[in-house]
């Protein structure tokens, strides 16, 4: 990581090796969009998978959950388990309104790809930030490059379309040197832009009857912890050890799942709090001080004591004997589904 100046001189910076001494040796880093393939390549012989459909209305009965479909129809399945991300659509119908669990952090976010961008610093994530904004670039395989932005604003008159979104973006960077203006012409030319709040979501529970929800949906630490992949994968797997332990008691699965990562989940929400100023400091004096933290995390040990608890931790996950169990340990009544 290395932040830079207005012209892309290094001010701070650090090596993976802060990484590997804080993880022992365990540092990994791949794409989100490798792993769901991962993922999907490994599961898709032995689940269903409807690609280009969404849960609409979700009806809870006695012994099972009535689902329609936007394009497929009506459904039952014993369980629902929503891993819609942030803006969870299962939560919304199983749980209500979106703004009764999301907390805004204060900051925006948006992100996109390019390819052929002339500068390349591989392995090397660059960051450029003038007080409350941001600019990120990470260079990606085959010529590939991913800008992110992140920047302090209200939700307030949010834009919508991504001709709003672009025009937001050189509204907000008006100014702003190092690499903008280069990064501001493939912006124009993105047809593609992630833009959205940075949020957390909090909620009393993550069941309600026979729906739950893990990762994002449930409990979404936001992008600034750096760590909601490898939470969401924690959540699904404990949530399938558990219902698999409980033999078909699923109440007593999904309240298993909570006492074992509600804590857990918690401190690394608070810890994504404190964090977050770190990513945009909303002032000069901000940003001088965290560019001087940075700074010390090449003396041995600093990096330990900054931000050791939030990066490396001890929760142990239970070995639910997977390879003993085989598969069809969950039964359902139609089989298992996954919906993206
Ligand atoms: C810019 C950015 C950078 C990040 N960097 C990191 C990082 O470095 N490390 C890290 O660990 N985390 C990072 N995160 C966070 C990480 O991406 C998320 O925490 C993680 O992807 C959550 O996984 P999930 O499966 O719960 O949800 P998601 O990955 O959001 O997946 C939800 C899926 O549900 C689908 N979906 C949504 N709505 C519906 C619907 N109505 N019907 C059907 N399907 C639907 C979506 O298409 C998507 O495929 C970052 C996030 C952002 C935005």
């Amino acid at each position: 990581m290395r932040i830079v100046d207005d012209e892309g001189g290094r001010i701070a910076g650090f090596g993976t090796r802060v990484f590997d001494e804080l993880t022992g040796g365990r540092y990994v880093t791949l794409a989100r969009s490798d792993l769901s393939r991962l993922l999907y390549e490994t599961s898709a012989e032995s689940i269903e998978v409807l690609f280009g459909d969404e849960i609409v209305a979700l009806e809870e009965r006695a012994d099972r959950v009535g689902v329609r479909l936007r394009r497929g129809g009506e459904r039952h399945f014993d369980l629902v388990v929503g891993a819609d991300g942030l803006h969870s659509q299962v939560r919304r119908l199983a749980f209500g309104p979106q703004q009764a669990f999301e907390r805004h952090l204060g900051y925006g976010v948006a992100a996109f790809e390019t390819d052929g961008y002339d500068r390349r610093d591989e392995n090397t994530y660059l960051m450029y930030a003038k007080p409350g904004r941001m600019i990120g670039r990470f260079t990606l395989r085959d010529d590939r490059t991913l800008f992110v932005f992140i920047f302090t604003g209200d939700t307030d008159r949010w834009p919508g379309t991504l001709a709003e979104q672009k025009a937001k973006l050189h509204d907000l960077y008006r100014g702003a040197r190092w690499e903008w203006p280069a990064a501001a012409g493939e912006l124009d030319r993105a047809n593609e832009l992630y833009f959205d709040r940075v949020s957390q979501i909090e909620m009393d529970s993550w069941s309600r009857g026979r729906v739950a929800l893990i990762g994002d949906a449930a409990f979404c630490v936001s992008l600034v912890a750096g760590q909601g992949s490898a939470l969401a994968m924690i959540s699904a797997y404990v949530l399938a050890g558990e219902l698999a332990r409980a033999g078909g008691s699923y109440c007593e699965a999904f309240s298993a799942y909570e006492t074992r990562l509600r804590s857990y989940i918690a401190r690394k929400q608070r810890g994504a709090k404190r964090f977050a100023t770190a990513f945009a400091p909303r002032t000069s004096r901000g940003l001088w001080f965290r560019n001087q933290v940075v700074r010390a995390f090449s003396l041995p040990g600093a990096a330990r004591l900054v931000v050791g608890r939030d990066i490396a931790d001890r929760l142990d996950l239970p070995d639910y004997r997977w390879d003993e169990r085989g598969e069809g340990a969950t039964e359902s009544r139609e089989g298992l589904g996954i919906m993206r």
